[in-house]
């Protein structure tokens, strides 16, 4: 599987809403292959998800995993238990769950850890916010995002970086495609010279893509493909942008 256009569905969902997604996707969508789409769902819905997939190749992640496999841990899920659900990835330091559940740097590291040790492919978020955009502290906050988030660990046989700058998630704004580029050429280059044992996979673009805007990036060398929010909760939507994905990246 090569994992590169990932559906998060934050906290939306439920049984039919699941159901009509992959009736309006199939609608739209225009290719045989499936091998590089996944889902992350809520954690509650990952095995109807599965179940919904089992003709198809499509990857189901959870959005999140604790820090530990096991113990007393009211309410979280481990990385053993997503991998035993037969699901194939997890987002780790969404902007989202670093701002409202203040997840550390630390955190972030051993999640790697524990989606590493059940096999399961982590998707490492990062992305500097408004201000440090404005104050030109870009390269330097991703820099120390992968720094911490990869601390400790030593061989990642499989990760994905999603870079999602704070301030273009779900505010219809983005970085210019050219600007993206050269950002994902960088993460490349710190990983590759900082983590030699670390195999990355794909760095994926995330913030307001949508099928108007997906082919600027995806003509992009260095951009692999993207994390989608807001469009990604439309199966057709989301089938349009799989298609662009396809014509260009193909
Ligand atoms: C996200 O939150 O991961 C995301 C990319 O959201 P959106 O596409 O809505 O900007």
């Amino acid at each position: 599987m090569s994992l590169r256009l990932i559906a998060n569905w934050k906290l939306n969902g439920s049984k039919e809403f699941n159901q009509k997604w992959f009736r309006d996707f199939f609608k739209s969508y225009k290719v045989d292959d499936l091998s590089f789409l996944g889902i992350a769902p809520p954690s509650i819905y990952i095995n109807h998800l599965i179940q919904l997939t089992s003709d198809h190749n499509i990857a189901i992640g959870s959005q999140n995993i604790d820090i530990f496999s096991s113990g007393a841990r009211t309410g979280e899920i481990s990385s053993s238990m997503v991998s035993d659900m037969s699901a194939e990835f997890t987002l780790i330091g969404h902007s989202e769950r670093r701002e409202f559940f203040n997840e550390s740097d630390d955190e972030i590291a051993s999640k790697i850890n524990e989606a590493n040790k059940s096999s399961l492919i982590p998707v490492l978020c990062i992305g500097e916010s408004d201000q440090e955009n404005l104050n030109n502290q870009t390269h330097s906050v991703l820099q120390a995002q992968i720094n911490k988030g990869l601390k400790g660990c030593e061989t990642i046989n499989s990760l994905i970086i999603a870079y999602e700058p704070i301030w273009a998630i779900g505010s219809g704004k983005t970085p210019k495609s050219n600007e993206i580029n050269s950002i994902h050429q960088m993460i490349k280059d710190v990983v590759q010279s900082s983590f030699p044992k670390v195999s990355l996979k794909a760095v994926l673009y995330g913030g307001s893509v949508n099928s108007e805007n997906a082919a600027s990036f995806f003509s992009e060398d260095a951009v692999d493909g993207a994390l989608i929010g807001g469009a990604s909760l439309n199966g057709e939507e989301f089938a349009l942008i799989a298609n662009i994905y396809k014509d260009l990246k193909s």
